[in-house]
């Protein structure tokens, strides 16, 4: 058993949040950065505040495709003509001044010419031939306020204000106010580099003649693609034979070359099982095994710089721990701070009875029964290796340490699969 910081404790494993809290504050935001053009950066994580350079609006427009006036114009008695004199377009301001008795015609997002205080909207006007004047009845006028459909400068953005925080992971609408601003690049934090590896001498790749007692490897295909939402820059190394002279050299290089490594397999206590062994003998290993269904094996450690996750063989496994574990690892690296992703208390309509002491997720589909509200059911099995569970899945039921059992009706509480970035 290989030499660990903390952690393997003979009388208790350490829980999920004792691991995170452990390892969480050892782990630093890279400091190197990308400046990307706008459309490059989704997804992205900004390495510095945005501020607002620009008021935006940039000047008082209209908010409706209409006709600029004076409101004093108006009568509140009797209908109001008033000849049109000019127009106000987006992109071709009106040149002159409004004078007070005459209107312009406005289209939505044109500037507010001088002159007028408020725009009616077309319909509220009875417009004469070639628009040469329009008439405003009185209860229309009545209902015109002053600064009626008009966006005032600065109204959704001030120079100088915090549009974006740093460590902001960019979504669509947050590029777009970058583009707002006039910006056509943002600065970003490097992607982090994370090498996978598989490793079993039973795992071949898709595509190849399948031996007898061989399975297809399909870990990679889930962690790789995880990672790759997450927005990491990924290195596949493919599937490693349990020996130590392909593990030790392959792990070495990686190590070398990465922020993070991901292993699948060779972690648990089987004969096979030298991931863990190798990476005490490169680096050090802070824990292995949590108290946590499915994925106990789990194993932590570095390399010089490296973090190096050791995850289970078992496909469930595998994408359980990595959501649970390596993703808010990966977060810290990136520079968005992890939130707790959010748990929907939610009625079981099973029963289960288990042994308290370890943090378990069973997959779980939601379903909306009326006069119920929301309640989850379960996949009937609970292999940690049936793969095809999680394609069932839309999200894990999560069962607390303390857990003795769950009866149908009980309050439980789910994640979907889209809290934790898997949709
Ligand atoms: P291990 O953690 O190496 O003991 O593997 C546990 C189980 O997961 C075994 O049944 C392995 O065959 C299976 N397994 C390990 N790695 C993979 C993989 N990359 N793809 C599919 N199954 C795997
Ligand atoms: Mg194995």
């Amino acid at each position: 058993m290989p030499q660990t910081d903390c952690c393997d404790t003979t009388d208790r494993l350490l829980t999920l949040a004792e691991a995170i809290n452990a390892v969480l504050p050892t782990i630093s935001t890279l400091t190197k950065t990308d400046t990307v053009p706008l459309f490059d950066a989704y997804g992205r994580v900004l390495a510095t505040e945005v501020i607002a350079g620009l008021d935006a609006p940039p000047g008082d427009n209209s908010a409706m495709d209409g006709f600029a006036l004076h409101l004093a114009d108006l009568s509140p008695t009797v209908a109001t003509q008033l000849p049109v004199t000019g127009q106000a377009l987006a992109g071709h301001p009106y040149p002159g001044h409004v004078l007070p008795g005459t209107a312009v015609r406005i289209t939505t997002g044109a500037l507010i010419p001088d002159g007028p205080d408020a725009v009616i909207m077309q319909e509220q006007c009875r417009i004469g031939p070639d628009e040469a004047w329009i008439e405003i009845a009185p209860q229309s006028a009545a209902r015109l306020k002053p600064g009626e459909n008009i966006r005032r400068r600065g109204e959704d953005v001030q120079a100088g204000m915090l549009l974006l925080p740093k460590g902001r992971r960019l979504r669509p609408q947050d590029v777009a106010l970058a583009a707002g601003q006039g910006m056509a690049t943002l600065e970003v934090i490097r992607r982090p580099r994370v090498a996978v590896v598989s490793t079993g001498d039973e795992l071949y790749e898709p595509g190849a003649a399948l031996p007898s007692g061989a399975i297809y490897e399909s870990n990679r295909y889930t962690l790789i693609g995880l990672l790759r939402r997450l927005g990491c820059a990924v290195t596949d190394l493919g599937i490693l034979r349990d020996d130590r002279e392909s593990v030790l050299p392959a792990l070495r290089e990686a190590a070398a070359m990465h922020d993070v490594l991901l292993t699948s397999g060779g972690v648990s206590v089987g004969t096979a099982d030298l991931v863990k062994e190798v990476i005490a003998e490169l680096g050090h290993i802070q824990f292995w095994r949590l108290a946590v269904k499915p994925g106990k094996p789990v194993t932590f450690g570095r390399i010089s710089d490296c973090l190096v996750l050791g995850l289970p063989g078992n496909p469930v496994s595998v994408m359980v721990t990595f959501l649970m574990f390596a993703r808010p690892l990966l977060l810290r690296l990136m520079g968005v701070e992890p939130t707790a992703p959010v748990r929907w208390p939610v009625i079981a309509d099973f029963a289960l009875r288990r042994k308290p002491g370890r943090r378990e997720w069973l997959r779980a589909q939601l379903q909306i029964v009326p006069e119920r509200g929301h309640q989850v059911r379960l996949y009937p099995t609970n292999s940690s290796g049936a793969l095809s569970s999680l394609c069932w899945a839309e999200g894990l039921v999560e069962l607390p340490e303390d857990c003795a059992g769950v009866t149908p009706g009980d309050t439980v509480y789910y994640l979907p699969f889209s809290e934790l970035g898997v949709d």
